[in-house]
Order: C-alpha cells, then sequence, then structure tokens
C-alpha cells in the first residue's frame, strides 16, 4: 500500500528564538538550518524579517536549501490595504519560497486584542493570502488560539481557516498556541476540521504546556492532519513546542505511523538524529537533557546486573528500538549494583575484551564497588571508567606528570575602584624530561587550574587542542564522617565526542583536579598519543 506523506515543518529558528535565554546569531541560525535540511525538513522557519535585523538579513537573500525556506509574519492590517501595510510589504519581499501568516482566530482576541471585527479579520487574511500568492510564494496560514477559539465560537474559527484555503493558502495550520489542549479535545477538533478542508492541507502546531505537545502532535495526525510543526529539542516559548526529536522517530520506527506514512527523512539521517539533537545544544551552550526519549545519554542505559545479562542475550528483552537506529548507544552502566556482565559489556564496548573468567575483571568490579563507596560515580562518567579500567589492564601510557600545582583566589580593587575578585593558577609538570610552568587566570579557581593544565603539555599539546570543558557539576556528599565533593566534568573535542570524568575529594579544587586529569589523559589515549 502506497504511504502518504506527512510534512515536516520546524520553526525552531523562530518559535524556537522565543525560548527563554536563547539569543541565536546569524551564523547559529545559518548553522541550525543546515543541520535541519540534511535531516530532510520539509519546511524552515527562520524568522520573522522586519521584526529585528537578524531575521532581516537571514531573509535579505537567496539561501540554497533543499527544504522550504519559510519566512514568518502578520497578515495586513486592520483598515489597510495589503499595499500599505510597510510590514506584510517587507514579508512579500523577503527572499523565501513560502510565507507564514498568523491570524487570530479567536473572537475573544479579534475583540480585545487587535480591536477589529471579525468581517475584517477574515478580509485581512483574504488579503493576505492572495497577496502572498501573487508573489509566487506558497502559503500557510497558523491559525492563531485556534483550539481556545474553536472551543468559544466554531463558526469564527473555522471561517478563518476556510478563508485561506479557500484563498489558495497550500496549509491551514491549527495551533494551541497557550498550549493548554488536552489530546482528546485536539483529536476531536481536528477530525470536525478534516470534515471541511482536506487533511492534507492541514497542520498542527503544539505547545507543551501540559508537557503533551507530542501526545496532542500525534493525536492531530491520527485525525487527519499531514503538516506536523515543531522544533528541535522542543525549544520554544514558556514550555517549549512539539519536539521533533522526539516526533521523528516515532513516525519513522513505530508500526502505527512507519506502514502509514513516509516523511523527507531518510533512515541513514535518522541515524544521526542524536548527533544533530547535541549540535543544537552545544550552539546554545546548554547540557544536553540527558533523559530525553531516544536521544538522551540515559535512553537505552541499564543499571541492575540482572538486566544487563539479559539485554547482552537479547536487546529486545528491555529496549523499544535498536538505539543505533536514532544515532544512540546502549549504555550499561557501571556501578556498584552492577554485575560482572554489565563490565564485561563495557570492556567489549570501549575494545578492552577479556575472558569473561579473568580475574582482572573481579579485580575491577571491587575496585569500582570501592570507589563508589567513597563518593565516584562511574555511571555518569564513562571516561573515567574507562581509565580506571585501561590502568588496571596496563594500558595507559604514563604521558606527563604533575609535579604540583598552585591556586589562588583574590579579592581586592582594580584601578576603577571596583571589587573584584580574580583567580590564578599555577602548573608545573613534566613531560618527557623536560619541565613546565604555566600559570593562567580564569573566572574561578577551575576554570584558572583547567586553562593551566591544558595551556603547555609540551610534545602532547598538539592532541588536546580541541579539548573544551562543556559542563561542571559538583555535589556535595554527606557520606559517613565528612562531607566530601564529588565533581563530574563534561569535555568534548573538534570530532563531537562527548565524555565525563569525575573526581572526589573533600577539596573541590583537588576533586576538580581529579577530573580534569582524567579528561586529559582520555582525550590522549582517544587521540591515540604516543607514550
Ligand atoms: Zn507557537
Amino acid at each position: 500500500m502506497a504511504r502518504e506523506r506527512l510534512y515536516l515543518f520546524d520553526t525552531t529558528l523562530r518559535d524556537g528564538a522565543q525560548t527563554n535565554g536563547v539569543d541565536f546569531t546569524l551564523a547559529d541560525k545559518l548553522t541550525i538550518a543546515r543541520l535541519l535540511d540534511e535531516l530532510g525538513i520539509d519546511y524552515i522557519e527562520a524568522g520573522y524579517p522586519g521584526a529585528n535585523p537578524i531575521d532581516t538579513d537571514f531573509f535579505s537573500e537567496r539561501r540554497a536549501m533543499k527544504a522550504r525556506l519559510t519566512a514568518f509574519g502578520m497578515t495586513r492590517r486592520p483598515g489597510r490595504s495589503a499595499s500599505n501595510d510597510p510590514g506584510l510589504v517587507a514579508l512579500l519581499d523577503a527572499h523565501a519560497d513560502a510565507i507564514c501568516f498568523v491570524a487570530k482566530s479567536w473572537d475573544y482576541h479579534v475583540r480585545v486584542a487587535i480591536e477589529t471585527t471579525e468581517e475584517e479579520a477574515l478580509a485581512s487574511i483574504r488579503d493576505s493570502v492572495r497577496a502572498a500568492k501573487a508573489k509566487g510564494r506558497e502559503v500557510l496560514l497558523d491559525c492563531e488560539h485556534f483550539f481556545d477559539g474553536y472551543k468559544a465560537k466554531p463558526d469564527f474559527a473555522l471561517a478563518c481557516a476556510q478563508a485561506a484555503y479557500d484563498e489558495g493558502a497550500r496549509w491551514v495550520v491549527l495551533c494551541d498556541t497557550n498550549g493548554g489542549t488536552l489530546p482528546h479535545e485536539v483529536e476531536r477538533i481536528v477530525g470536525e476540521v478534516c470534515e471541511k478542508i482536506p487533511g492534507d492541507h492541514i497542520g498542527i502546531h503544539a505547545h507543551n504546556d501540559t508537557e503533551q505537545a507530542v501526545a496532542n502532535t500525534f493525536a492531530a495526525v491520527r485525525s487527519g492532519a499531514r503538516q506536523i510543526q515543531g522544533t528541535l529539542n522542543g525549544l520554544g516559548e514558556r514550555c517549549g513546542n512539539a519536539n521533533l526529536v522526539s516526533i521523528i522517530p516515532t513516525l519513522k520506527l513505530k508500526s502505527e505511523y512507519a506502514d502509514k506514512f513516509e516523511t523527507g527523512v531518510s533512515d541513514e539521517a535518522l541515524g544521526r538524529l542524536a548527533r544533530v539533537s547535541h549540535a543544537v545544544d552545544e550552539l546554545l551552550n546548554r547540557a544536553a537533557n540527558r533523559h530525553a526519549p531516544y536521544v538522551g545519554e540515559s535512553a537505552f542505559a541499564t543499571k541492575a546486573g540482572i538486566h544487563a545479562s539479559a539485554i547482552m542475550k537479547e536487546p529486545a528483552t528491555y529496549e523499544h528500538i535498536a538505539p543505533e537506529r536514532v544515532g544512540n548507544r546502549r549504555k550499561l552502566l557501571v556501578s556498584d549494583q552492577a554485575g560482572r556482565s554489565n563490565v564485561l559489556a563495557e570492556l567489549e564496548r570501549i575494545g578492552l575484551a577479556v575472558d569473561k573468567d579473568d580475574p582482572r575483571v573481579i579485580r575491577l568490579l571491587d575496585e569500582v564497588k570501592e570507589r563508589e563507596a567513597i563518593g565516584y560515580a562511574y555511571e555518569s562518567a564513562d571516561a573515567s571508567f574507562e581509565l580506571l579500567a585501561r590502568r588496571l589492564l596496563g594500558k595507559v601510557p604514563h604521558y606527563f606528570e604533575v609535579d604540583k600545582f598552585d591556586v589562588n583566589v583574590e579579592q581586592r580593587n582594580n584601578a576603577k575602584g571596583e571589587r573584584v575578585t580574580v583567580s590564578q593558577a599555577v602548573v608545573k609538570i613534566k613531560v618527557g624530561g623536560q619541565e613546565l610552568i604555566s600559570v593562567a587566570e580564569g573566572i574561578g579557581p577551575v576554570n584558572a587550574l583547567d586553562l593551566a593544565l591544558r595551556k603547555d603539555l609540551g610534545e602532547y599539546q598538539s592532541y588536546i587542542k580541541g579539548l573544551e570543558l562543556t559542563d561542571y557539576r559538583v555535589r556535595i556528599l554527606n557520606g559517613g564522617t565528612q562531607a566530601v565533593t564529588r565533581v563530574l566534568i563534561e569535555s568534548a573535542d573538534e570530532t563531537g565526542e562527548r565524555w565525563t570524568t569525575v573526581g572526589v575529594s573533600a577539596n573541590i579544587i583537588d576533586a576538580s583536579f581529579q577530573a580534569l586529569m582524567d579528561s586529559i589523559v582520555y582525550k590522549l589515549v582517544k587521540s591515540g598519543a604516543p607514550a
């Protein structure tokens, strides 16, 4: 049976740009647009030309993409003609393949927010769609507050959708702008709309205010909608938009959808999904959500030993899909609850396969248990576990030695008479008989120590050039007689690989130093630096 086409519309660069704390530069926008295009997204809504300089710049020239680049904007203002509305004129001049207009479809908003009549609101939709069609653009209409509007006054909400469709808009998008609609309501209302307007002209735009944006999206598809709007990692105003990173694998891997529909995302592109998701976090300088469905670090993690042995024999016992399909991997957590099978599986994954009866496996397991008892957490620090295992098997070269380090924090008045706190670190290391001393200032003591450590590693410097600290987490543990500090450091390098290392000590600087050292040594091992 031929599968029906579902269209994916990404609004990371428009609705996602409304996320608290997110500020895209033009370069960021171009990078994300490229990622989306390579993923096989059909429409990329890149911004609101005329509303801010970055979006205006984005649309000031034609950008070559397979996807249809879409500019967002308002329908003509009430009481003006289309040609006499500068906002609309700028939108029509933007170098875009498609234009997505937004119009209010809730009578309450028409009255209170834009203070006009329903007739004028409908005329504005018709005129705007007509003007964009005349310019040769594909046209979409976002019916803002559609679901609330439909509940309040269905005739008017429907009339907005119908007006756009009758004028030749390719898509009429039903928006749950306030995000409060529930899946059973979406299913019913979209079903009713699809009796008037064919579903292959209907889109869904769901917000996540009841954490059901993804569920609402699927409810709409079940009722006939054939365009899905969403964002990468669910970015978006307030609680975010429907998360395409969760929606895409469900569409492609769950038979209810996969048997019925096809999208522009190939299997090969799906295999890069985790990387795309992490690339966006990286760009925003955010730590990736470990518990994100499909792509999170914990999405396929198993802790208990008994599950682990089952998973090794038959992965389907505890996994709803094969992690590789979305570019993720199975993770057997090595911890004090772990059995021998977790350790063996993890050793095999990192290329250190040993015989299952090798006595060193038990030694490693004992070592993990002992160290976890004093605060280490290897299940969160895969790179530190790998180093522990390699050291036990005699597979970590002696690269360099830190002879001593010194970190100081000083508070004083600067030249302008302002109170400032300055951190400075001095590190003395020995590399191949050579003694090196590095000094660095940082925004805090750990930052200063990190910079000083990585400033001059002699012959190894070229191997750690791309090394970057991406996340730093501290926890005070109250175990036994005294509190200890656990530091987890996440690092990344030029290949995009990320790893986490751990340090534990009564002293936070010492704990950080251990984790930093593990990260550097891990990078050297991984890069094949000679001993
Ligand atoms: Zn929205």
